[in-house]
């Protein structure tokens, strides 16, 4: 288990958590972006390269590790999440069910398997009332004979798959293709269409769409705005500018807080670069478009925590309400999924 250790908070990281965020935190926190899987979800002779972020954890991270991590990080907080597997292409799907199944109990925590286009609607529906699952958890890098660049929305969750979906009631978390992400025309175009045509699906557009700068964001939440079964997460976005527009210009009882954890636990930040971004890493891991700061030219904290921090600065600046920075950090997602839980039941 190559570089495994547990998270330990610096001088600096224990200064950010009581100046910055114990006393304005809500006391309840749901996590509705999280990927929680052990190391058999993967094949055992599976070789992770050699900067995979997994390895910093293990090749895994277990409900156990998560959980003591969220309370290292958010000590006076009780903490709940959405979680599924790594959408890895070698990963055993039915596995990973299995054990997100096991870690949820639908009142704190629930979970989603992952889906790949070739699986079909009966093994689906035997996974998720199997394992008690509340939804979906696709990927781009599933949808294989086309280049990755080309993927759509549809090619990611085929007809059939969405309309059990809809039959159940479900939640898909969509982390949307596309090198334009959110400012593509066609994923507007498709975004808007999946919120029409399956209206009993609860869809929450990952990473707001995964805009981390802000021109891409800027007029790209108007089309799905007014579906009421359209959500965004925030995971991994630090950007202010990004998440006060989005508070401003979205309903905000549809923004649920999420992390991406286990990469959140890393440290480094996201930064906005010449209209596009960067994750800036304190840590020689790779996770996407990396700058890493070899020479250590500064301290860095976990992405966790700008993440908060940049919350913080954008909900002051769009004049949230207490009561709606509470619901964002818990109940908005938390009441979603009840629901859908309910009505599988
Ligand atoms: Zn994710």
């Amino acid at each position: 288990m190559p570089d495994a250790r547990p998270l330990a908070l610096t001088t600096r990281d224990r200064g950010i958590y009581d100046q910055e965020l114990r006393d304005w935190l809500p006391k309840r926190i749901f996590d509705a972006h999280v990927h929680v899987f052990p190391r058999d979800s993967f094949p055992g002779n599976h070789v992770f390269p050699p900067k995979n972020v997994y390895r910093r954890f293990g090749c895994q991270h277990t409900a156990e590790y998560c959980r003591a991590a969220a309370h290292l990080l958010l000590p006076d907080c009780d903490f709940g999440m959405l979680s599924f597997g790594s959408p890895d292409l070698v990963v055993d799907r039915a596995r990973a069910a299995a054990y997100t199944g096991d870690i949820s109990d639908n009142v704190r925590d629930f979970g989603m398997t992952l889906v790949a286009p070739e699986d079909s609607p009966e093994d689906l529906e035997r996974r998720i009332r199997t394992h008690g699952l509340i939804g979906y958890k696709p990927y781009r890098n599933y949808v294989t004979g086309k280049p990755a660049e080309d993927v759509s929305i549809p090619d990611m969750l085929p007809a059939p798959q969405m309309e059990l979906a809809n039959d159940l009631g479900l939640a898909v978390m969509l982390h949307i293709p596309r090198s334009d992400r959110l400012a593509d025309p066609e994923n507007q175009r498709e975004m808007v269409d999946i919120c029409q045509r399956y209206p009993k699906v609860q869809i929450i557009f990952a990473h707001i769409g995964r805009a981390y700068y802000l021109q891409n964001v800027i007029g790209q939440l108007d089309g799905i705005r007014e579906f009421p079964n359209a959500y965004v997460d925030v995971a991994m976005v630090n950007h202010e500018g990004v998440l006060e527009y989005t508070f401003r210009n979205y309903p905000r009882e549809r923004i649920l807080f999420g992390s991406d954890a286990p990469i959140a636990w890393m440290r480094g930040k996201s930064v906005e670069i010449n209209n596009q971004y960067a994750y800036l890493m304190g840590e020689d891991y790779r996770i996407g478009t990396v700058i890493y700061d070899a020479e250590s030219a500064v301290e860095f904290t976990f992405f966790y925590y700008e993440m908060l921090r940049g919350i913080r600065r954008a909900a002051e600046r769009a004049g949230l309400t207490r009561a709606e920075l509470e619901a964002f950090f818990y109940a908005n997602a938390h009441s979603l999924l009840t629901s859908v839980a309910k009505g599988l039941a």
